[in-house]
């Protein structure tokens, strides 16, 4: 019998129903209720909108970095950012599907085009590894902040950093953010790659002199390797996905981007027309630091809601128990086997759901086959490709319709007229033949279910 904080599994239950759903691999929508105002929220994470700021500005610096190693990025002057799309003809069938009606305004965060890894992880993956580059080269006295960051690809800076290791576990997408990047500036890399982690993510990284070792078990076994490779060496910087103050700060910048853009494109959020957000959720760190980005940005005017698969709702679980990174999904007596790949995680960050509890929404689950199905329906009607991970944000504006009797009294008020955001986490870099797959399948399961 299951134990947990000295309570057997049948106690949990009684205090939290929501466990009977994840157990039986049903799709659920959990509302927070230690929810509490953005303000008291935001202060108690004790990280700040300066901290934040301080990492816009430093990327900000390394855009000539940016735009001359990769050139792909050179048009936008080496911002790493990602198009904010409306589709209307994927609304539309959620809305049919569902057969409810919808709120008219969905957009889509189009992460799986981000330049360089084409994943939510350029964004907190490969901030972290500029500002170790950054702080090595400054306490060497090798740069100063004013300098033109683009003599950072000069021949001698890569010998310099080439004496310097970085190591990270992961389940793909952020070992191919950090060993993208680190590999650029002359790190020695070391990804350590769960089971889950695609062939394809593995021989990518290879091929760019990254050093990729596998293991037969999944996320939690690749962390611990990564994190005690670093500890007996003290030039290698490990990054921690699951407590990494960096990392978070890295994401939170998508909170003033995805600001700018709606301006741009005449939304304005207020308390009148707020914005509702669903996040594909895997260890908590990229939904957790884009929460808090837009969280500073918008206030109580933004509601954030985690999605993640059935078969691995680590965030919901520690989030509804209070338990964290103390609870596994296998405490449950699931699998954590998922097409998610990048959601795969038994075990959600403790930092995360400890710091950001008072700023989540809810979490919601999403069937396997159900991303399947959203990947293909995506793919006809709106021409875009992810990967499996990627659509868990989608069925967010149906589920929390379904539910909006549950939803903050001052977001049912203003329901019909909210700007929502599915947050669409990776895809572009998948290799045409594996997306091929992926979208037959989701092609079969969509004919089944019309038989
Ligand atoms: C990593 C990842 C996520 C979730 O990020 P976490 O920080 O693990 O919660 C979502 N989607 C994709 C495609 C990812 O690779």
């Amino acid at each position: 019998m299951t134990v947990l904080a000295g309570r057997d599994l049948e106690s949990w239950c009684r205090d939290f129903p929501v466990l009977r759903e994840l157990i039986a691999y049903r799709e659920c929508c959990w509302f927070n209720p230690q929810r509490t105002n953005a303000q008291t929220g935001l202060t108690a994470t004790g990280l700040t909108a300066a901290e934040q700021q301080l990492a816009a500005e430093r990327l900000d610096r390394f855009k000539p970095f940016i735009a001359r190693v990769f050139p792909e990025t050179a048009a936008d002057q080496g911002l790493i950012e990602s198009p904010l799309v409306a589709i209307p003809s994927m609304r539309q069938a959620l809305g049919q599907r569902s057969a409810i009606t919808l709120p008219a305004k969905l957009l889509l965060k189009c992460d799986n085009l981000l330049p360089i890894s084409g994943s939510v992880k350029a964004r907190g993956g490969i901030y972290e590894v500029l500002k170790h580059a950054e702080t090595l080269a400054i306490k060497n006295g090798l740069l100063t902040t004013t300098d033109n960051y683009a003599i950072l690809a000069e021949k001698h800076f890569r010998t310099f950093f080439n004496e310097y290791k970085i190591a990270v576990g992961s389940t793909g997408n952020l070992g191919l953010s950090i060993g993208i990047m680190g590999a650029k500036f002359g790190f020695q890399v070391t990804v350590h790659m769960s089971a889950d982690a695609r062939r394809w993510k593995k021989d990518l990284l290879k091929s760019h002199g990254v050093e990729v070792v596998e293991y037969s078990s999944d996320y939690g076994a690749a962390v611990t390797a990564g994190r005690s490779q670093a500890e007996s060496d003290p030039n290698c910087h490990f990054i921690d996905d699951e407590n990494s103050t960096d990392l978070f700060l890295g994401y939170s910048v998508a909170g003033q981007r995805l600001a700018a853009q709606l301006s741009a494109m005449n939304i304005e959020i207020n308390g009148q027309q707020p914005l509702v957000v669903y996040l594909p959720c895997g260890v908590g760190g990229g939904p957790g630091g884009i929460t808090f980005g837009l969280k500073q940005v918008f206030g109580d005017n933004v509601h954030c809601f985690f999605a993640e698969p059935t078969h691995s709702p680590c965030m919901l679980a520690g989030l509804c128990t209070g338990l964290h990174d103390t609870i596994s999904v296998r405490d449950l007596g699931l699998d954590n086997i998922t097409a998610a790949d990048g959601l795969a995680v038994a075990r959600p960050s403790g930092f995360i759901g400890r710091v950001l509890a008072p700023l989540i929404s809810g979490v919601f689950t999403v069937d396997d086959h159900e991303l399947y199905r959203l990947l293909a329906l995506l793919a006809d009607l709106e021409h875009i490709f992810m990967e499996p991970s990627a659509l868990a944000g989608l069925p967010g504006i149906v589920k929390i319709t379904q539910n909006r009797d549950k939803l903050a009294p001052s977001l049912q008020e203003h329901f019909d007229s909210a700007v929502h955001v599915a947050w669409g986490t990776g895809g572009s870099m998948v290799p045409a033949e594996e997306i091929a797959g992926y979208y037959g399948k989701g092609k079969e399961l969509l004919e089944m279910r019309n038989a």
